[in-house]
Order: structure tokens, then C-alpha cells, then sequence
């Protein structure tokens, strides 16, 4: 039997992992920290369920490989909040996302036509564009069409495409989406990740895992122990000597990870890339347990699962520029996570958990707490008084608490252009570390950031399209 290692056991290395254990291969995954699930784990602040890193959904409902596992019968169940997303506004209005189109159009008053316009057709053919979105960009694509129609205006500045839109809600509902990929919203392909994510999002919904994202790693570990899968936590890997002899090995981590740990044996043009790799602004994350729910000036917003406290296009535009600059701006974006409200039981009585992270420069070293709590009160007043507990993970800590999260970056490297389209080196093969049966298959390879698993499945289809090829 051929054997596999899998270093790091987020979502992608679970993913690898079960992939090649399908395979028919003798898999182990190590991982470094104590428990398994890398940015997809939960935990308890003050009695109430929190979710440390991943909270949102959209493209993991819509990911091909995770809906072929069945993970239903391993535990894992979706629900589903009234309102996606909600973005305040100062003078009281919001906008207010739906899963459906039709729903999201109707409350956008002016520019509900035009929303229609944009969304109505990707969302429903989502599921025919997911197979040449959720892989490297740079291929033949299955759907040309498809792709042509809903590509095209992905490589605009979102600060462009938002042109499109009139009424300020409808502007900050976009913005407060394409400020996901943490770059000055007047950069080329800047609309690419918040289309993406809102075309998935009106096609699956902006789902959460009842008992906390925890659920969807619990899951994958499920099936992995089912097709004999073995995992070894507490076992960091920082040299290459340290790796157990194996016909295949998948790194969930970072580039200059793998590159630290293969020095020498990596060709030098691969080497150079990855010690070149580009890291993001980071996220400052607080997690609230509050007493009652938020009591937010619209009363709709506290029917949001999601809710993006930034302002005005404009204002989420500015601050974006200021934080990729390494400037703290005074009102950072926040977004706001308020899982329980489709999730009921990750509440104790009447004290609710409140997810929060504010973007900030890459490394902050301030503590953003009061910050975000302001943000709050700008569109909740009375907020800080419900407050029961409060957790926080600094930049810092959010790197030690995963080495891939470097400076703070939760998306595992900045999604500029080259890094965008290619992943970690210019290449056709990102994949591939240029070392026969060796693959990097984190969120810094194609199709980048989220709890989707995408990457590792894709990674370890490569890795067995070669063994097949050998003699
Ligand atoms: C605050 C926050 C909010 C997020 N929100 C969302 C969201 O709402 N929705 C969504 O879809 N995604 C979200 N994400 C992103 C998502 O969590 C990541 O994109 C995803 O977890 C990446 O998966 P991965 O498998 O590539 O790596 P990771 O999940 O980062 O896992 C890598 C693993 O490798 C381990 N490791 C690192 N170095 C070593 C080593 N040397 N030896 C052994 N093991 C090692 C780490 O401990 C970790 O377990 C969020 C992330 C954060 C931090």
C-alpha cells in the first residue's frame, strides 16, 4: 500500500487526506497544535459557543467536494440565519442581504433592478461556475461561457464595479462583501472575491454548523477514520528530516513554511517564490458574550446572521487603503458574526455570543478591542453594557494560535493579482513544489481562503494523477 503524509489539519490537509485515504493510500496527518481543524474550530467564552476562526459558509454549502462526503451522516448540519448579511448605515438605514435575489432586489428600492441584473443569473448558474472557480483560475475552462459572463467584471477595482449601484445601501452592501479580500478596494480585481462569495452566498446561503464550525472539521475527521485515516496533533514540523519516509506529501501551510522546512531540496526559482510569498492586512478578533441580543438601532440588522459595521462605501474604501498602508484607522471594518440567531443552542440562557474581528494592518501590535466595541455602539448604542465577557486574539496570538495565519492574515496570504490568479509562484501547477510526490495545498493555493476544502481536493487529485502516470 503506497502512504501519505499530510502536514497540517485544517480543512484542506482533512481534505487531502481523505481524498488519498479514498485512494486507497495509508494517510497520516500532523498536525502541530493540540487539537485538529487549523482555522475551523470552536470553543466556549463564559458558557456560550464561539467559533475561533471560520464562521460563515457560503462556499463551503456550495463546495462540490465537501457535499460529496455525505458529512450529514457524520454529524455536520447547516443552518441558516433569516438574513445573510446586514450593513448600517448612520441614519438608520441598512442593507440587507438575502439568499434570494429576488427578496435582496426588492428591499434595495433604486438599485433592486440592477442587483437582479448582476446576481440573478451567476446565482443560478453557480453550481456550473463552481467547477471553474473553485480551481486554479489559469486552465481550460469547463464552461466557457459561464466563466466569460461571470469573469468579466471580476477583474474590475471594486470601488469601480460599486459604480453600479446608486443608493448608499446598496453601494455599502457590495463594498462591505468585496472588503473580504483585504485589499484597497480601487486595486484591479478587487470585485473578484466579493462576487464570488455573494454569488455563492444567493445560491447556498450564508450558512452556519449547528454546534459551531468545530462540527465541520469533527465531520472530515469522521470520514477519514473511517477509510482508516491516521492523525499524530502536537507534532510540528520544521525540518524536512522530521518527515516520515512517504509516495506522497501535502502541506496545509504557508509558502515560506514549506519553504523553511525543504530549504535546499526545493528548486531554487520554487524557493524564491515562496520566500517572496506576499502576506495581508491581518484581523483582530473579539469574541463578546452579551446579555439579550445587540440592540441595534434597525431592527433588521438583528435578524442577520452576518452583519458589516463600516459605513459608506467610501468609508470601507478609506479605512482598507489605510490598513494595507500599516495605519490603524479610528472606525475599522468590522464584521460582526451573530451565529446563534440560526444556531440557538450555542447560547446559555439569555446570554448570547457575539462574534467580532476588525481588519488592521498586518502585525498590528495595538489592541483593537475599544475600536471595534465603538463600532458597535455606532450602530447598536447600549451595546457595551450588555457585555457579560469579552475574548480576544490579537494578531499576534492569532499566529501562534495557527503559524498559517502570519501577521494576522486569516486568508493566508495577500490576494493581489499574481497571487490571485497563480497562488503561491507563477506556474500552471500551483500545486506542485517542484519536488517529485511533494504538494503545498493550503488557502494559499487555488481557490484560495475558506473553510470549502477545496484546495486540499484539488491538491491530492493532482498528487494521484501523477503516481498514475509513473511507472
Ligand atoms: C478569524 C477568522 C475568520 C474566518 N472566517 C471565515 C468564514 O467565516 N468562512 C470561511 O469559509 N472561512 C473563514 N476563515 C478562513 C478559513 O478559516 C481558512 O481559509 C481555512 O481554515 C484555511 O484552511 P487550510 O486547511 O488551508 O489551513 P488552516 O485552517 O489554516 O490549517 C493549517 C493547519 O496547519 C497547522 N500547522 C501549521 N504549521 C504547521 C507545522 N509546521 N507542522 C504541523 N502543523 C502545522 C496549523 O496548526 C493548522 O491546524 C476565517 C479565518 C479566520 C482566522
Amino acid at each position: 500500500m503506497s502512504t501519505a503524509v499530510v502536514v497540517g489539519s485544517g480543512p484542506n490537509g482533512l481534505a487531502a487526506a481523505i481524498v488519498l485515504a479514498r485512494a486507497g493510500h495509508e494517510v497520516t496527518v500532523l498536525e502541530s497544535a493540540e487539537e485538529i481543524g487549523g482555522g475551523v474550530r470552536s470553543g466556549t467564552v463564559d458558557g456560550v459557543l464561539v467559533d475561533h476562526c471560520s464562521a460563515i459558509h457560503p462556499m463551503a454549502v456550495g463546495s462540490a467536494f465537501l457535499a460529496g462526503l455525505d458529512l450529514e451522516r457524520h454529524g455536520l448540519r447547516w443552518r441558516w440565519p433569516e438574513i445573510d448579511c446586514a450593513h448600517p448605515l448612520d441614519d438608520g438605514d441598512a442593507g440587507l442581504l438575502y439568499r434570494s435575489v429576488e427578496q435582496t432586489a426588492a428591499g434595495l428600492g433604486a438599485d433592486g433592478a440592477r442587483w437582479r441584473a448582476v446576481f440573478g443569473g451567476p446565482a443560478a448558474r453557480f453550481d456550473t461556475l463552481a467547477d471553474d472557480i473553485m480551481g486554479p483560475l489559469l486552465r481550460i475552462p469547463a464552461h466557457p461561457l459561464t466563466l466569460a459572463r461571470f469573469g468579466a467584471p471580476t477583474v474590475l477595482p471594486a470601488s469601480l464595479f460599486a459604480r453600479i449601484f446608486r443608493t448608499p445601501a446598496a453601494r455599502a452592501l457590495f463594498g462591505g462583501v468585496a472588503a473580504h479580500t483585504f485589499r484597497p478596494l480601487h486595486y484591479p480585481m478587487t470585485s473578484a472575491i466579493g462576487l464570488g462569495i455573494l454569488t455563492a452566498g444567493h445560491r447556498h446561503g450564508w450558512a452556519v454548523a449547528e454546534g459551531g464550525s468545530q462540527a465541520i472539521t469533527d465531520a472530515l475527521a469522521s470520514v477519514l477514520a473511517e477509510l482508516g485515516g491516521k492523525v499524530r496533533t502536537g507534532t510540528r514540523i520544521a525540518r524536512a528530516d522530521q518527515l516520515p519516509p512517504a509516495d506522497i506529501t501535502m502541506f496545509d501551510l504557508t509558502p515560506t513554511a514549506v519553504a523553511e522546512i525543504l530549504g535546499d531540496r526545493l528548486p531554487r526559482r520554487v524557493a524564491r517564490s515562496y520566500r517572496r510569498f506576499r502576506y495581508g492586512p491581518g484581523a483582530f478578533k473579539v469574541d463578546f458574550a452579551v446579555r439579550g441580543p445587540v440592540p441595534w438601532a434597525n431592527a433588521e440588522v438583528g435578524r442577520a446572521g452576518t452583519v458589516h459595521l463600516g459605513g459608506d462605501f467610501d468609508e470601507i474604501a478609506a479605512t482598507e487603503r489605510e490598513i494595507h498602508a500599516g495605519r490603524m484607522p479610528r472606525r475599522p471594518f468590522v464584521l460582526v458574526g451573530q451565529q446563534y440567531l440560526a444556531d440557538p443552542g450555542r447560547s446559555a440562557g439569555d446570554v448570547n455570543p457575539i462574534y467580532a474581528y476588525a481588519h488592521v494592518p498586518h502585525g498590528y501590535t495595538g489592541d483593537a478591542t475599544d475600536a471595534i466595541v465603538e463600532q458597535f455602539e455606532r450602530f447598536a448604542p447600549g451595546f457595551a453594557d450588555r457585555i457579560v465577557a469579552t475574548a480576544v486574539r490579537s494578531t499576534t496570538e492569532m499566529s501562534v494560535y495557527n503559524p498559517n495565519y502570519v501577521g494576522g492574515d486569516i486568508c493566508t496570504g495577500a490576494k493581489d493579482i499574481g497571487q490571485l490568479v497563480f497562488g503561491p509562484r507563477p506556474t500552471l501547477a500551483p500545486y506542485d513544489v517542484g519536488i517529485p510526490g511533494m504538494y503545498i495545498c493550503s488557502a494559499a493555493t487555488p481557490p484560495g481562503p475558506g473553510a470549502h476544502g477545496m484546495c486540499g481536493a484539488n491538491a491530492a487529485t493532482r498528487a494521484l494523477a501523477h503516481l498514475r502516470r509513473e511507472p
